[in-house]
């Protein structure tokens, strides 16, 4: 065995030093230190829908605070098949092409480390969720970024050149997110129908993480498309979710992988070791909760719109650019007209400057000038939030 060199002092492996605390850690830090009001992370600050709480309280009063089945407890397997095909028409069988896993998270990690030898490419768009390119690096594989660009109208697209090009003998999976966090760009059918051409031309799985999948505009350019309803991509797509964003749980980390038996099989294979369970007596609440009526659903998109608007026009008064978003919890903006030309430098002095938080894009780019101006405010918070927000951005 080698011993450590006097240039070698970091006990931790070489594949994970590039990756220091997440942005969002910081940033929330610094809200907390300065009072300032915090649109950086993205947790909501109020609570998901009374019954999935009653349910939980339930469950926790009634002995359900032991390891659940591993794959999930059938009543949430249930319930997960069950919400797939009431909204999006696919049919996922519960025993075996339905694994609940703790979070989005999870499931994103354990697919990539079940479907990935060390030296794979993981084509992904960038800017990109900041656990993807850690995962990809935990596998040893090799991430081949396509970046989204704002238009001069302002929605996010790609060059499907680049995306093509970025296709290769190597390619193994496609990580999609749609909607798109941090861009609030939602995915439509045409750019997913490139997507869905590519992999089968390369023979690649699709990983496609839909935990904003109930939050779509009614100006986004198309409704939420899942990857895997487009011809031939059922047989070879991960679909992930989580109860976390939907149902305004964040700190559960209760989410679920659906997909044919054969690739959920070898995700099982990873997530059983890394986890085996979590929740115990959140999944029934989850299960719960993903029965709600339309109402439920239709009453949270409206929710989450109306305060969209309500930090969007406050952002346009502030002086920003505002770019478009289509769904998820968040917007970005191009700082150029306020004279910022460095995203990192704006969001670590805003706190001070006018006691608000918010998030640097560029962290989520591989070509550090693509994201440099762009700065991602969160909206998922209460309209009160949102209103001194905007009346500190403007002063
Ligand atoms: C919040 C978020 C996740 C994490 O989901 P968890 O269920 O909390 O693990 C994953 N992907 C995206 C794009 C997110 O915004």
């Amino acid at each position: 065995m080698s011993s450590p060199t006097a240039t070698d002092t970091d006990p931790g492996v070489r594949r994970m030093r590039p990756f220091g605390t997440t942005i969002f850690a910081e940033m929330s830090a610094l809200a907390v230190r300065t009072g300032a009001v915090n649109l950086g992370q993205g947790f909501p600050d109020t609570d998901g829908p009374p019954e999935m709480l009653e349910a939980a309280a339930e469950a926790l009063r009634t002995g359900h605070n032991q390891y659940p089945p591993g794959p999930g407890i059938p009543a949430l397997r249930a319930a997960v098949a069950e919400h797939q095909r009431r909204f999006w028409g696919l049919a996922y069988d519960p025993d075996g092409e339905v694994l609940v896993t703790a979070g989005a998270t999870e499931a994103v990690a354990a697919t990539i480390l079940g479907l990935c030898e060390p030296g794979d490419e993981v084509v992904c768009f960038e800017p990109y969720y900041d656990s993807y390119a850690a995962s990809i690096a935990l596998a040893g594989a090799v991430r081949r970024p396509v970046t989204l660009r704002p238009s001069a109208g302002g929605r996010y697209g790609f060059d499907p050149d680049e995306l093509r090009a970025a296709f290769g003998p190597r390619t193994r999976l496609v990580l999609l997110n749609s909607p798109h966090n941090p861009t609030g760009k939602v995915f439509t059918r045409a750019e997913l129908a490139q997507v869905a051409e590519l992999c089968q031309e390369y023979g690649a799985y699709a990983v496609t993480d839909e935990v904003y999948e109930h939050l779509v505009f009614s100006d986004a350019a198309d409704v939420h498309v899942p990857l895997a309803t487009l011809p031939g991509m059922r047989e070879r797509t991960v679909r992930i979710s989580s109860a976390g964003k939907t149902f305004s749980c964040t700190g559960w980390k209760v989410g679920w992988a659906s997909g044919p038996a054969e690739l959920v099989t070898a995700v099982t294979r990873v997530k059983q070791f890394l986890t085996y369970v979590n929740g115990a007596p959140f999944q029934p609440a989850v299960a719960v909760a993903l029965g709600l009526p339309d109402s439920y659903y239709e009453g949270f998109r409206a929710g989450l719109e109306a305060r969209r608007d309500q930090l969007v026009a406050g952002l346009g008064d502030a002086g920003f650019r505002v770019l478009p978003s289509e769904g998820t919890y968040f917007v970005t903006t191009d700082i150029t007209p306020l004279g910022g030309t460095d995203g990192m430098e704006f969001c670590r002095t805003l706190p001070e400057r006018c006691g608000v938080a918010a998030v640097p894009t560029e962290v989520f780019y591989d070509d550090p000038e693509a994201g440099k101006r762009l700065v991602r405010f969160a909206f998922c918070k209460r309209p009160e939030v949102i209103d001194e927000a905007v009346r500190r951005l403007r002063g």
